[in-house]
């Protein structure tokens, strides 16, 4: 079976998890979100491309979810120590390897799924993980200045755009998003094998990543949401929003700047019965269920959240038992 993944960071890496579990013969191919992507020191930081790499490679600090497990932070202290920033961004010294060497890589001309492939020959994470495109996107997220600014009042006009990382990361997602745009989307073009990858699958999954800011910023690049919406297979979600809230991030916050609701069928509708056959909704959102298929979604409702990884993989089967149904 091959199975195409729409991943971002920590929810989809833990999701793979246990659809790697749960179909240990199946053949997965992880697009993943570069939308998250920063330049930091010169160096280019892929934190969802390496969410999924370091969990599936066993290289991730598990509790904390993303980046290296005993990790020292002894660069960024010199680097504080000269007084160079930004001191918000938390990359440990093993982490700084995989960016010197993707940064080097890029230097002398490799694409960026060339250089996510090189870095997985050590890490050999099981699956086939492609950057959903080699051309830069970074996505931005337009905040009131005055939020920042800490002035009350002002002329209420002032906006700025700023990177999703300075969002999420700096000010903790603790002011309204008025807009999220994946800049350069619109002129990305699917990474090498993104576009074959959706066409060969014999099912396509949304694990519960970011809607918005993952499998959003995804959806966007051109060709990949035609090309899915085309390949004639079950696609099938899981809801990232559990009784009405994020289960962890600030996924309410960038649903509201597209005018979503943080309810797990909205979500299924933002998606739309256009591109999604089945969508999973966790227990406590079982009176969703009916609204969702009303939508012209299948819809069942199952536990949802990702404790450990037998959770995880009985999830993975209910979404791949779903697959069948929409088939069938
Ligand atoms: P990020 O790039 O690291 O933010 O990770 P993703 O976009 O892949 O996933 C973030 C989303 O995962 C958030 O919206 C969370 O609500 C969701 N999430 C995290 N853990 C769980 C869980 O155990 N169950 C469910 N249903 N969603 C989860
Ligand atoms: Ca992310």
């Amino acid at each position: 079976m091959r199975i195409v993944v729409l991943a971002g960071g920590i929810g989809g890496a833990r999701f793979l998890r246990g659809l790697m579990s749960a179909a240990p013969d199946a053949d997965i191919t992880v697009i993943g979100n570069t939308g998250d992507d920063i330049h930091l020191f010169g160096l280019k930081v892929c934190p969802d491309l390496d969410t999924v790499m370091y969990t599936l490679g066993g290289g991730i600090h598990e509790e904390q979810g993303w980046g290296r497990a005993e990790e020292t932070f002894t660069v960024k202290e010199e680097l504080a120590a000269y007084g160079v920033g930004p001191e918000w961004f938390g990359l440990g010294d093993r982490d700084f390897a995989t960016h010197i060497v993707r940064t080097q890589m890029m230097g002398a001309g490799y694409p960026l799924s060339a250089v996510t492939e090189a870095l997985c020959a050590r890490w050999q994470p099981g699956v086939r993980l492609l950057p959903m495109t080699d051309d830069r996107v970074e996505t931005h997220v337009l905040i009131d200045t005055a939020d920042i600014n800490g002035s009350a009042g002002g002329d209420g006009e002032g906006r700025k755009a700023i990177h999703f990382q300075e969002y999420w990361v700096r000010l903790r997602a603790s002011v309204p998003a008025h807009a999220v745009v994946p800049v350069g989307a619109d002129q990305a073009k699917p990474a090498p094998g993104v576009l074959e990858a959706i066409a060969d699958a014999d099912v396509v999954l949304f694990p519960p990543s970011n809607p918005v800011v993952s499998v959003g910023t995804i959806l966007a690049v051109p060709g990949v949401r035609e090309a899915i919406a085309d390949a004639g297979v079950p696609v099938v979600g899981l809801s990232p929003i559990v009784g009405d809230a994020p289960v962890r991030g600030m996924a309410d916050k960038v649903l509201a700047a597209v005018g979503v609701e943080s309810t797990a069928a909205a979500v299924a509708k933002h998606y739309g019965s256009g591109l999604l056959d089945g969508w999973l909704v966790d227990t406590v959102d079982a009176g969703a269920v009916e609204e969702v298929e009303a939508a012209g979604i299948r819809c069942r409702a199952i536990p949802l959240m990702m404790t450990d990884l037998k959770a995880t993989a009985a999830m993975a089967a209910e979404a791949l038992a779903l697959a069948e149904e929409v088939r069938g």
